[in-house]
């Protein structure tokens, strides 16, 4: 297994919710598997496999819980609803691939902590939406009461806006290259990983899961990163008339495209970012395209390619 190829493979959260789902236990059980067994078609090609997993739809549904609790009740912070969630999904997902390779390899999930730093800029202008909606009434009254820092949001309503700071070192990296190493199916830095500051200070913020799995994938030497989503690939002029799907597209090209804003925060680009990082500093490919096709994303066969 030592010399066996290193892939990171990062699931989006429509891989453990999908859109329209209520989020029942057996919905998730259901989804979860669906996305194990793709995952699995990767694992039995023989390579040592590091899984990472978005969390948006989980945290908000923990944050909203808590929140239909008496006032006086005390709340979990933004990193410990993080780590609930890293929990909560590590065990489906290991669960999941354990049972989807027939119980042949074993699994762990990885509780993982990412440092951020308190000077980025991010903290200065939070801009990623969770939780719950608001009427404008409820955030005023919330960020006064709280602290909270709250935005509308251009989908509904209101809601509270948290920084997203850069992602700077996992902290568990050698215990998940270890793990891996061992053969183990490691699940790691789930919603982008707990983040803490310089000092290992928890810190009230959310990383991007794709940067957080791009940094990973550099940190434990991966010959692969693999970003698994629910569109076929990175697309220009998406949506729009003259989209043009990629199939391959060399780092630097691609970095042009990202320079001139072609991909839009929060979805497609930091998974562009991710991708064309991990891709630059290592000299290896990375890809990114559909859970359906996961296999052949993997080989190179479909999705976007990002070659050196
Ligand atoms: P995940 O939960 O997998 O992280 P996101 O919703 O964050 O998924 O990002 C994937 C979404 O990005 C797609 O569903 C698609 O609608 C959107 N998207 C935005 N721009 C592009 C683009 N240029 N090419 C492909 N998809 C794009
Ligand atoms: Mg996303």
């Amino acid at each position: 297994m030592g010399s066996a190829p290193l892939i990171v493979v990062a699931l989006g959260g429509n891989a453990l919710l999908r859109k329209g789902q209520r989020g029942t236990v057996e919905e998730q059980w259901e989804t979860v598997s669906h996305a194990a067994n793709q995952l699995a078609r990767i694992a039995r090609d023989g390579v040592r496999l590091v899984l990472t997993h978005g969390n948006g739809p989980q945290v908000g549904m923990i944050l909203e819980a808590f929140e239909q609790l008496p006032r006086d009740k005390p709340r979990p912070t933004l990193d410990v609803a993080t780590a609930m969630t890293q929990g909560w999904l590590g065990y489906m997902i290991a669960h999941s691939i354990e049972r989807a390779l027939g119980w042949e390899r074993r699994a762990v999930a990885i509780v993982s902590r990412v440092i951020v730093s308190r000077d980025d800029p991010a903290f200065k202008n939070p801009t990623k939406f969770i939780g719950s909606y608001y009427t404008e009434e409820e955030a005023r009254r919330l960020m006064r009461e709280k602290g909270w820092i709250m935005k509308p949001d251009p989908r509904r309503g209101w809601r509270r806006v948290v920084p997203s700071p850069e992602p700077r070192h996992i902290i568990e990296y050698e215990r998940i290259r270890e793990a891996a190493e061992r053969g183990y199916i490691v699940v790691a830095v789930g919603g982008g990983g707990i983040p803490v500051d310089e000092n290992l200070d928890p810190v009230e913020a959310v990383v991007d899961k794709d940067l957080a799995s791009s940094l990973l994938a550099r940190q434990i030497g991966a010959d692969k990163l693999v970003i698994l989503t629910d569109v076929p690939g990175v697309a220009i002029n998406y949506g729009k008339p003259g989209e043009k799907w990629l199939r391959e597209v060399s780092a630097g090209d691609l970095l042009k495209l990202y320079e001139e804003g072609h991909f839009p925060p929060g979805s497609m680009g930091p998974k562009v970012l991710a991708a064309i990082r991990f891709t630059i500093e290592t000299g290896r490919p990375s890809a990114i395209g559909l859970l359906e096709e996961a296999y052949e994303v993997y080989k190179g066969d479909k999705g976007t390619q990002v070659l050196p």
